[in-house]
């Protein structure tokens, strides 16, 4: 057959809508579901919702467990009463980069914490509770606001204290549309039994995992939390048990799994060598792990002679070579880059 130029063209129209459609199918979720949808399709959803909501009559969401009744307007540790208070939501694209895509992270602020650390980089609103009162059905809006403006999740931040108005509003949402994953973004400070009761709900879990050490996870947060480290380890091991290590589509956007992130703090404070370890040998090697170096003289930080400066290049030179030396093999890419950058500064 004579191959006309007429024919040349129409055969490579042919190939190219074949490539394209193959990458349009490639961008397409296909068949996967967030896990709170399959709890919603087996009947379980809402008796979840029922059981964290009965928890604020005496709450003990999280290890202060002050067993005030927040329903009638009394308040614990954390200043929460019986609604979520948002200090903003927005896509964002300063999370870790599966988390971000193209349409940026929808995360929501959640105000005040069960923590608060002395060297919080969001003092105004973890410590001041800066915020709005809001319903559920509000909170539900945003989420689908956020879902509608490209978000490939809901990245709750600090959402400890109000987990069950979280899990609510994502019922809400499911019910109008929402689809993507959500993303539990705590401080770590956590009960292992509330975890538990995310279980089918949460698809992507990012702790922090602060302190390996006890005494000095109580220096430096108004919880004076000895029991940080403990619970921390606890509650994430029970979402690896949950999600596993991280899972993306083929994109590289995050569906499920644990993303651990991880501050260098100056003089060894934050027990990196101890973390990179234990993650190592309780979760998996191929864990998504960030070690952050952004530690910054925040809130009260420069009343604290330790934590009074940033950290040098050589401590966050250390902290990733002890990470590679550990075998961890699923390190942040901009952790990866920071490492070089800070490597070149030591030479
Ligand atoms: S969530 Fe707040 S009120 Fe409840 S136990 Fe924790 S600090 Fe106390």
């Amino acid at each position: 057959m004579m191959f006309t130029r007429r024919r040349f063209v129409k055969a490579m129209c042919l190939a190219g809508g074949a490539i394209l459609s193959k990458a349009c199918r490639q961008t397409e979720p296909v068949s996967w579901k967030p896990a709170y949808a399959k709890l919603e399709a087996r009947g379980r959803f809402k008796r979840r919702i029922e059981q964290a909501y009965a928890l604020l009559e005496r709450c003990e969401l999280c290890p202060r467990r002050c067993g005030v009744n927040r329903l009638q307007g009394q308040r614990g540790f954390c200043r929460s009463s019986d609604k979520a208070i948002v200090y903003s939501y927005s896509p964002h694209f300063g999370e870790e980069s599966p988390l971000v895509g193209r349409g940026g992270s929808g995360t929501i602020f959640f105000s005040q914490c069960n923590l608060r650390c002395v060297f919080c980089q969001n003092w105004p609103i973890a410590h001041e509770g800066r915020g709005r009162e809001i319903t559920d059905e509000e909170l539900a809006s945003m989420m689908l606001s956020l879902q509608g403006k490209g978000c490939y999740n809901i990245n709750v931040v600090t959402p400890t204290h109000f987990m069950p108005h979280i899990l609510n509003a994502t019922r809400i949402a499911l019910q109008k549309g929402l689809h993507v994953p959500l993303c539990y973004n705590t401080s770590g400070y956590e009960r292992p039994q509330i975890i538990k009761l995310l279980d089918g709900i949460v698809d992507i879990y990012l702790p922090d995992l602060k302190f390996m050490d006890g005494a000095e996870a109580s220096r430096y947060n108004l919880a004076a939390a000895y029991d940080y480290p403990e619970m921390a380890q606890v509650s994430i091991v029970e979402m690896h048990r949950q999600v596993g290590d991280l899972v993306t589509d083929e994109r590289g956007n995050a569906l499920r799994g644990v993303m651990v992130r991880h501050l260098v703090m100056p003089n060894r404070i934050a027990g990196t060598q101890e973390f990179v370890t234990w993650v190592a040998k309780n979760l998996s090697k191929n864990t998504y792990v960030n070690i952050m170096s952004q530690y910054r003289v925040e809130h009260k930080a420069f009343e604290y002679e330790p934590i009074a400066r940033a950290i040098t290049s050589e401590e966050y030179v250390e902290a990733m070579e002890w990470a590679i030396e550990a075998g961890l093999t699923n390190l942040d890419s901009r952790s990866l880059s920071q490492l070089d950058i800070h490597r070149r500064r030591v030479r």
